[in-house]
Parts: structure tokens; sequence; C-alpha cells
């Protein structure tokens, strides 16, 4: 069975074009259409509030045809790609975990302890700004992961890039995962930062502290928000005893929320790949961001977006 593709890239660039022409009187309605409809959602995603379910509502009634799971934990492509995380990966986990959350409560002390009343402003837009960044990072991360290369490329195919294959086609994976499995990577990657920023700590004079004390806030806040960005893309999927507190703030939009999150899991998942916050979701989606830096890649090199994501969906058939 032929995934359902909504789209191309290259369409949706020419359509952006085309709008081009006729802007005036269609830029509003544009602007503000949804960006993936009820229907959309319902036919092209997986229900995860709904576990019973594989589909709500299938295809035009003449276009069915007897088929395996689309998502989930009996598709074989997700328990294919689930056998490849090993214990030598496991280890590196849960190494990198430890030392990042030494780092990030060492760092938050020398934080409090150089702390200046007079800088408060400056600083509060620093750390904002940070969690702006880690929202940006994680969607241009997680749109190249999902986009470009294979799990069949040597040493990030299997231990970068097997994860968000798998959460494609088995979206409720990450529920399962515990904590190490679910922020081992993201963890990882913000070790150099944080131990930059203790040695500064740790050698620099009080003055030259102070110097660069705004920057620093900005690189903790981007690197909490970073290490924290699949916990908290782990929410997004959670839909049973969630604690009370991630509702909060799932519902007030200062994570990502639950909703919002499933428009990126509508195949052929070409849009809202920001899974901290969700914030640039819309205006990147609304300026066609995603879409033109696919179709230029396209053009200049002739890699076909979502290939190998493609691949593995049809697993499952
Ligand atoms: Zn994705
Ligand atoms: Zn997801």
């Amino acid at each position: 069975m032929a995934m359902p593709l909504s789209i191309s890239c290259s369409q949706r660039v020419k359509e952006a074009l085309m709008v081009g022409s006729t802007l005036d009187a269609t830029m509003t309605t544009k602007i503000l259409a949804p960006v993936k409809t009820e229907r959309q959602i319902l036919e092209n995603s997986m229900l995860e509030d709904d576990p019973n379910a594989n589909c709500t509502i299938g295809q035009q009634e003449e276009e069915r045809v007897p088929t395996g799971p689309r998502w989930g934990p009996q598709h074989k492509g997700a328990q294919e790609l689930a056998n490849l995380y090993s214990t030598g990966k496991r280890l590196q986990e849960c190494v990198c975990v430890c030392i990042c959350l030494a780092l990030m409560l060492a760092n938050f002390f020398y934080l409090v302890l150089k702390f200046r009343w007079q800088n408060a402003s400056a600083i509060i837009a620093a750390a904002l700004f940070g969690i702006v960044s880690a929202d940006f990072g994680s969607g241009f991360v997680h749109w190249a992961a999902d986009t470009w290369g294979s799990v069949d490329l040597p040493l990030i195919g299997k231990n970068f890039l097997r994860p968000f294959r798998e959460h494609h086609i088995d979206p409720t994976s990450i529920t399962r995962h515990d904590f190490i499995e679910t922020n081992g990577d993201n963890f990882t990657v913000t070790i150099p930062f944080l131990g930059r920023m203790l040695w500064d700590f740790l050698t620099l004079s009080e003055d030259e502290v102070q110097g660069k004390f705004t920057w620093n806030c900005y690189v903790f806040l981007l690197a909490i928000f970073v290490a924290m960005t699949n916990q908290i893309h782990k929410w997004s999927h959670t839909y049973f005893l969630l604690p009370g507190w991630v509702v909060w703030l799932q519902e007030h939009h200062v994570i990502l929320p639950r909703r919002h999150h499933r428009i990126h899991h509508v195949a052929p998942h070409e849009t809202y790949f920001c899974i901290t916050t969700g914030w640039l979701n819309w205006p990147l989606e609304k300026l066609h961001f995603w879409s033109f830096l696919e179709y230029v890649i396209e053009y200049t090199t002739g890699c076909k977006p979502r290939d190998d994501d493609l691949k593995w969906a049809q697993k499952g058939t």
C-alpha cells in the first residue's frame, strides 16, 4: 500500500511562489488557514489518546485495501528499529546523562552565586532568547534527521537517525522509553558547552565572570531546554497519568502542547518540526521555511526529502 504523500516539497514551494500573483486576495485566508485540517489529522496520524484504534477513519472506501498496521508497536519496521538499540549505546547514554546533570547543578550554583539584580532585565531577555534558540535548534535537527540520510549510514545511521524513523511509525514508543533512552542524546550534546561554562566560573576573575554573565545565562537556558527537549517531546505523546503541572505548562503553551505536536505526526511528517516549546512552528510553516530548504537541497543535490522515512513506513504493509 502506498503511504498517502499529500504533496511534495517542490510542489509546495511552487504553490507558494504562485501565490505571489494573487497575494492581496488570498493572503489573509492563507495565513489564517489551519496547517492541517481535523480530517487530515484523523486520516494520516496515529490516535495516541485511543491506543486501541490504529486509525479512526480511512481513505476513500474504494481505495481501502487489506493492510498491516500503519503505526504502533506491531509495525514490522518499528520492531526492527527498536531492536537496533545496543548495549554500548545505552552505556554511553548513562555516562553522559550523569556528567550533564552534575555540570547543570554546578553551573546553576555559580549562576545564583554571581547573580546581580541590576542586570536582571538583560538576563531575562537572554534566558528567553536561549529558550527560542533551543526551539529553533530542535526544529532544525529534527527536520534534518527526519528528511535526509538513512539508517544504513555508518555511525550516525543506527545511533542518531534510528530513533527518528522509529518515532514516526510508532509514536507511542517514546512513552515506553525510560529517562536515559529518552534523554541520552540531548544531554550528551550540551556537555561541551556546560563544561566550558564551569571552566570559566572556576578560572576567570570576578570582572571577567560578570562580563560574560548575560551570555552564560543565554547558554545555560539554551542547554537546559536542549537537554529537556526529548522529555518535553515525550510528554507531548503522553495521554495518561501526566503530572498536573506538566499539563498546565502544555495548556499554557510554555512547553510543546499535545494537540500542537499532532500536526507534525500527520504523514508525510513535513512540518511542525520544533519540539521544545513549538513557538516557532507556525511562523516557520507560514514562511515555507522547511519546504524552501528542501526545494534548494533537492534542486542542488537531487536527493528526495523523506526517502528513507517512507521506506521504513512501508515495512508495515
Ligand atoms: Zn519527526
Ligand atoms: Zn513526536
